[in-house]
């Protein structure tokens, strides 16, 4: 019988548990590795997400910013050599140009941390946002950035685990607890679903509501004071959008969706005439204090289990996903070979 210190545990299939489970096995390639959901692809939310990789530090803690920028740095890093390297078409991988704009200093970042590891990055002038119809937005970034489309990437990063040996399972989880002695490590990215599986009431659901229309005249993205934004895809454009605290239903209601195409059809009016594909909603898992990426000791019945906690990535789960995939992959080292850094 193989002994449990080899088996890693990864609890959830978003875009999170996913790249853990990559990056465990980049880093420490015998282990066992075996990932568990009771959701799978598009049942996510990080399938339906927007993919942008503009990471924002409006949600780190004081505390945190140094972690958040080291996860930005390592995450940009590696959509660059998915982009340019064989693979980008099938991992749904694209490079777009696009606007970040507000109309006060306040609601945009100045200096902001992600300028070096995005594509490129400069500042607009009053003169390039006259000429875009945009002269409202006193505050403008030109960026070039990467955007992952995630129903190709999830499904690419499945097959790639499974053709390494990763064993999937759906089950839903009630208690950390059950897994006790099975397992060297356990890694928890279980999203807003760890409310009831650690108790942490630092998390909270933001909802987003997301109109996906036909537009393929749309080539670049263009994103405003936090709220309304246009991202295109390879196939669709997504518009958005809402965040909207308390209300946790996943079905998109008719009047949200009719307002979010209005703010959408003022700041682009090229979208009028495009076809609607559909629309959908999803729940970002926010943190007060931000992102948990810790380990833990549970206890139970005279046994123990080391858990590595990463979850609660907010509004930017996508972009920041490869940088706290490998955070979590060094404790999961840490935990299941002792004096390996040594
Ligand atoms: C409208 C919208 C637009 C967005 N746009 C962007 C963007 O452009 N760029 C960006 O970086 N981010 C974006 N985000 C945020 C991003 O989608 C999330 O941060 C990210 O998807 C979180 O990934 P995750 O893997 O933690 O969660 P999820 O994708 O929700 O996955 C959680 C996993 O945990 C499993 N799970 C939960 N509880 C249990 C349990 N009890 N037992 C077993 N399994 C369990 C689920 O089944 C699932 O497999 C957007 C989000 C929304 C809603």
């Amino acid at each position: 019988m193989m002994s449990t210190s080899g088996s890693v545990a990864v609890l959830g299939a978003g875009v999170i548990g996913l790249s853990t489970a990559a990056a465990v096995l980049d880093l420490l390639p015998d282990v066992k590795v075996t990932v568990m959901a009771d959701k799978f692809g598009a049942d996510t939310t990080s399938y339906g997400s927007g993919g942008l990789f503009v990471p924002s530090l409006f949600s780190a803690g004081e505390d945190n910013k140094h972690r958040y920028r080291q996860w930005m740095r390592e995450s940009g890093s590696y959509f660059r050599e998915l982009l340019t390297g064989p693979e980008a078409g099938v991992a749904g991988a694209m490079a777009l140009s696009g606007f970040l704009l507000a109309r006060t200093e306040e609601d945009i970042e100045v200096e902001p941390p992600y300028r070096d590891d995005v594509i490129s990055f400069r500042e607009m002038t009053k003169q390039e946002l006259h000429r875009l119809g945009l002269s409202e937005y006193k505050h403008g970034y030109a960026i070039t950035t990467y955007i992952i489309n995630q129903s190709k990437y999830l499904q690419w990063m499945q097959k790639n685990l499974e053709k390494r040996g990763v064993t999937f399972i759906q089950k839903r989880f009630t208690d950390l607890s059950e897994l006790c002695g099975q397992f060297g490590a356990v890694v928890n990215c279980t999203s807003l679903g760890s409310r009831e599986l650690c108790g942490d009431r630092k998390l909270y659901a933001l909802r987003g509501h997301m109109v996906r229309v036909r537009a393929p005249w749309i080539k670049h993205w263009v994103y405003v004071d936090h709220d309304t934004y246009i991202i295109p895809g390879e196939d669709l454009v997504a518009l958005g959008g809402s965040k909207v605290e308390g209300d946790e239903t996943l079905i998109p209601d008719p009047a949200r969706g009719r307002e979010i195409r209005d703010r959408c059809e003022r700041l682009c009016p090229a979208i009028k005439c495009a076809e609607a594909d559909h629309e959908w909603v999803g729940l970002r898992p926010c943190r007060k204090g931000g992102i948990r990426l810790e380990i833990q000791t549970l206890s139970t019945g005279g046994r123990s289990m080391k858990v590595i906690h990463n979850y609660g990535h907010g509004t930017g789960g996508v972009a920041y996903s490869w940088g706290t995939a490998l955070e979590a992959a060094r404790y999961v080292r840490d935990v299941i070979t002792p004096g390996a850094r040594l």
